[in-house]
């Protein structure tokens, strides 16, 4: 039975909505939340004391708050900054961590069954929507197939709680080109990624990831790094140009993206050749990569978090490498951000081991000379118009998805507030509160 407080709520916004539309037509209940500090994902400064309206699972109108809106449908955050819900363009919710004390990488495909590994899946997208990340770019499954597409269409029945999944399944490289790798040749050992050689390959092979769900078509154009006698990073190269036109042709023909993974040198060069949509990670931008990205209007989803931690130790090829990785992106990521390329906020977890603070990301972001709002930018309205969602996800506005969340203090003045979301709303249900363990 609906309260007496719910129905004046109700009168009280419908006569509050300046525009018809589809959500005031509907006859689903209205929830408030008051917000003490907003920060919409669009606009360059916060506002105080503002009222959100959210019917169904949409945002139906953002208005100043009169203090005098009281009731069960009001979620009261007065005190808190409410934001959208974030989005994390870079995840891998299959990989659970690559410490080579617990057997690295290859641990994930060999050891653990594709249950086990599901359920692994599970617990990362729950993971993530406590952290308020209420969208995920997952971008490869990492050896476990069409699995990413599977854990979507769970999240969507509502049989797991989850984010909105934006997924690539098995993602594209070369003989040669992934792991895992280091075996005896004669054991025809399983890989991270479908390896094609050659245009016809690379473009059946997008077509079937298509097929059977892509979102994203995910490629690695450089493998492996290490640093040369003369001292610079070195990453080898993987699909030739051909090879990538022809998987960005046939995605874009679908009205899908290309994500490349590339690090630098000759293959961050032919990804920008063949046409990527993004650059992940990015490691190593020259001048020139990035009057080519402004150009084609590619973005850059730096992931800079997991460079700068975990070294391997110093006097070590690995540890070498790690050490120039890292020395190398922090002036590219600054150049790029100086010069106007477009950036998505992205993590790398599951490289990451799940249970660290996804929001870690931040820190480096602004560290490295972003500022907090448009850090929280890359995550929310930035990385919607790179998923194709302007209008549906990351903005608090009519209309949009009514994905909120809040922290209890100023993410502006202390970017790592943001690791410590106490509410969340996806699609216009509270799935964490403030209240709730
Ligand atoms: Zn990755």
């Amino acid at each position: 039975m609906r309260s007496l407080n719910f129905v004046l709520l109700s009168l009280c916004a419908a006569t509050l909505l300046s525009t018809p539309n589809r959500a005031q037509e509907s006859d689903a209940p209205i929830t408030i939340i008051r917000a003490g500090t907003l920060i919409d994902g669009t606009s360059a400064k916060p506002i105080k004391n503002q009222v959100i309206f959210v019917q169904g699972d949409r945002i139906i109108k953002v208005s100043g708050d009169t203090g005098t809106l009281t009731g069960k449908d009001v979620i009261d955050l007065s005190h808190a900054t409410v934001l959208p819900g974030l989005i994390d363009s870079h995840t891998h919710i299959f990989l659970w961590g690559e410490d080579p004390a617990k057997g690295g990488y290859d641990a994930n495909i060999l050891n653990a069954g594709i249950a086990q590994r599901a359920a692994r899946a599970t617990v990362a997208v729950r993971r993530a929507l406590e952290q308020g990340f209420t969208t995920l770019r997952d971008v490869e499954t990492e050896g476990a197939g069409y699995g990413d597409v599977e854990i979507r269409a769970a999240i969507e029945e509502g049989t797991i709680p989850g984010p909105r999944l934006f997924v690539v399944t098995r993602a594209i490289s070369t003989t040669g080109g992934y792991n895992l790798e280091g075996y005896a040749p004669e054991l025809d050992m399983p890989k991270g990624a479908q390896l094609v050689d050659g245009p016809v390959e690379a473009r059946k092979a997008a077509r079937e990831q298509l097929e059977h769900g892509a979102d994203w078509i995910k490629v690695y154009m450089t493998h492996r790094s290490w640093v040369d006698r003369a001292g610079h990073l070195v990453s080898q190269p993987t699909l030739t140009v051909d090879e990538l036109r022809a998987i960005v042709d046939e995605a874009h023909g679908w009205g899908k993206k290309v994500a490349c993974h590339a690090y630098g040198g000759i293959g961050l060069q032919r990804a920008l050749d063949g046409g990527c949509d993004s650059i992940e990670h990015g490691l190593e931008l020259t001048d020139a990569n990035i009057a080519q990205m402004l150009r084609q209007g590619t973005w850059l989803c730096p992931t800079l978090a997991p460079y700068y931690q975990n070294w391997a130790p110093e006097n070590t090829p690995a540890g070498q490498r790690d050490r120039k990785r890292a020395e190398v992106h922090e002036p590219s990521f600054k150049r790029a951000l100086h010069a106007g390329v477009k950036i998505a906020f992205g993590t790398d977890m599951g490289g990451i081991p799940w249970d660290q603070p996804i929001a870690h990301e931040f820190d480096y972001m602004v560290k490295f000379g972003m500022s907090p709002m448009d850090a929280i930018r890359s995550a929310t309205s930035r990385a919607a118009e790179m998923l194709d969602m302007k209008g549906e996800i990351g903005a608090l506005a009519p209309g949009v998805y009514a994905d909120v969340i809040a922290v209890r203090g100023d993410p502006l003045a202390n970017i790592a507030e943001l690791r410590n979301v106490s509410f969340v709303m996806h699609n216009g249900a509270v799935f964490k509160s403030e209240t709730s363990k």
